[in-house]
C-alpha cells in the first residue's frame, strides 16, 4: 500500500515486519513471476480491461524489467518464469528500487478518510495524510502473512462496488457420494477436468479433506456451484483399454491400482478379468473418461492462493487505474476483481497493474 506524503515522498505502508513476505514463500521459495502464454483468457475477470493492462506492460516488459535489474529468471517447461535460486532475488530488486521512499512497516492502515484536499490514512500507529493513494493491499488469502479487506472498505467508503470475494486457486471439498475419495490421501494421478467451459490437465491429488493439485487449483478459479468433470484417464481410449483381454480389469487400467480399487467398490464392480464384462459393466468403466461431481465447497481462504473478486472494474480506468468516483485514489493488484490462474499469472498481473500508474512505463 503505497501514498504520497505531503513533504512528496512516497510512503510504502505494510503491516508485516518485513516487504514481499507473499513473494518469499511463492512457487516453492522461488517465485513463479510470469508466463510465456500471457493473455486476457488467462485471467477471471473483466477481459477488455486485463487486455488493457496487459497490452501495456505484459510478460516480454516484465523479463525485460528484472534483467535490466540484473535478476535472470529460469524458464520451466518452457513455459513458467522463476527466479534461479529464491524469491530473496526479486525482493532485493524491488527493495533496491524502493530504497527511496519511506517505509513504515509494521503499521496495520484501519480505515481512510479525505478532506478537501487529501486522504487521511488513518493507522494502529497515527494518521498519515497523502495527496494520492494507492491501495495494493491484496486480498483476503493467506491472512497469517498480514491479507486484509482493507481495499474493499476504502473502496466501500468511496462508493466503489465490490464483487464478492471467494477463495480461488484452492483445494475443493467433497460431497457424500465421493467420501471414498479421502481413503486415497496422498494419492496422484493425471486428470483433466472441464469446469465452466474450461479444461485444466495436469495431476490430481486426493487429501484429507478431499481434492487437490495444480489442476483443481485451476478449476477452483471458475467453479461456483454446480458439477464439474473429471477425465482420470485423459490420454488413453476406454474402448482400446476395455478390449477383450485376459488381464484384471485392476492391472489393465493404467491407474493408482488403490484409486481403481475404491472406483470399482463406488460402481459396486468386483475385479475380474475383462473379457468377462457386460456391456453395461463397461459402460459403467467409461465413467472415468467422465466422472461427474459437484464439490462441496474450497478449502477456504487459509489455503487460497488468491482472492476471486475484489473491488470492481466498472469504476477503475485502466489507462491509469485511477477511480473513476474520487481523483487520485488508485487500486492495484489482487485487491481488484481480477484473478489470474497457476503458473505466475498473478504476480504478472500486480506487476502490469502497478506499471500502469506510471505514464511511460516502457521506457523504465
Ligand atoms: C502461497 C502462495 C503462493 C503463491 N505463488 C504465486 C506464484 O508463484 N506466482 C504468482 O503469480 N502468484 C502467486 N501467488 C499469488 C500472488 O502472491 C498474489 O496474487 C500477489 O502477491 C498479489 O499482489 P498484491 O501486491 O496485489 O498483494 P499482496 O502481495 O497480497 O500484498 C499486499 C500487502 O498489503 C499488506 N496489507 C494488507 N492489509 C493491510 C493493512 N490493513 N494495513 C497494512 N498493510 C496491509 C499485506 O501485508 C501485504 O504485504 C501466490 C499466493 C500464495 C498465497
Amino acid at each position: 500500500m503505497a501514498g504520497s506524503l505531503l513533504r512528496g515522498d512516497v510512503a510504502l505502508i505494510d503491516s508485516n515486519n518485513r516487504v514481499g513476505v507473499k513473494l518469499e514463500i511463492s512457487g516453492g521459495g522461488k517465485c513463479n513471476i510470469t508466463n510465456t502464454q500471457l493473455c486476457e483468457e488467462n485471467y477471471y475477470g473483466n477481459k477488455p480491461f486485463v487486455k488493457a493492462i496487459l497490452d501495456h506492460f505484459d510478460h516480454h516488459d516484465l523479463i525485460a524489467y528484472l534483467r535490466q535489474r540484473g535478476l535472470d529468471p529460469v524458464v520451466r517447461d518452457q513455459r513458467f518464469y522463476f527466479c534461479k535460486k529464491s524469491s530473496r532475488e526479486i525482493i532485493e530488486l524491488l527493495k533496491k528500487d524502493a530504497q527511496h521512499h519511506t517505509f513504515y512497516l509494521n503499521t496495520t492502515v484501519t480505515d481512510v478518510g479525505k478532506n478537501q484536499e487529501n486522504f487521511i490514512v488513518k493507522t494502529d500507529r497515527g494518521n498519515l495524510s497523502c495527496k494520492r493513494l494507492i491501495m495494493a493491499s491484496g486480498g483476503l488469502s493467506y491472512p497469517k502473512i498480514g491479507a486484509s479487506d482493507i481495499a474493499y472498505k476504502v473502496a466501500q467508503t468511496f462508493g466503489h462496488d465490490i464483487i464478492t470475494p471467494k477463495p480461488a486457486l484452492v483445494g475443493l471439498t467433497v460431497q457424500k457420494d465421493q467420501a471414498w475419495f479421502k481413503i486415497l490421501s496422498g494419492i496422484s494421478t493425471p486428470v483433466s477436468i472441464q469446469v465452466a467451459g474450461k479444461t485444466f490437465s495436469g495431476d490430481l491429488l486426493f487429501a484429507h479433506k478431499g481434492i487437490s493439485g495444480l489442476v483443481v487449483l485451476n478449476a477452483s478459479l471458475y467453479w461456483d456451484k454446480g458439477a464439474i468433470t473429471i477425465d482420470f484417464l485423459p490420454s488413453h481410449n476406454i474402448t482400446s483399454l476395455l478390449k477383450p483381454s485376459k488381464k484384471q480389469i485392476i492391472t489393465q487400467l493404467p491407474l493408482p491400482k488403490r484409486f481403481t480399487k475404491e472406483y470399482l467398490k463406488s460402481i459396486n464392480l468386483a475385479d475380474k478379468p475383462i473379457d468377462q464384462l457386460s456391456d453395461a459393466q463397461k459402460q459403467a468403466l467409461s465413467g472415468l473418461k467422465s466422472y461427474t461431481m459437484s464439490p462441496a465447497g474450497n478449502f477456504g481462504f487459509s489455503k487460497a492462493e488468491v482472492t476471486r473478486g475484489g473491488v470492481s472494474t466498472a469504476d477503475i480506468d485502466p489507462h491509469t487505474m485511477m477511480s473513476r468516483k474520487v481523483k487520485n485514489l488508485y487500486f492495484i493488484g489482487e485487491a481488484l476483481d481480477v484473478t489470474g490462474e497457476l503458473g505466475g499469472y498473478n504476480f504478472q498481473w500486480a506487476f502490469s497493474s502497478a506499471m500502469r500508474l506510471l505514464p511511460d512505463t516502457k521506457k523504465l
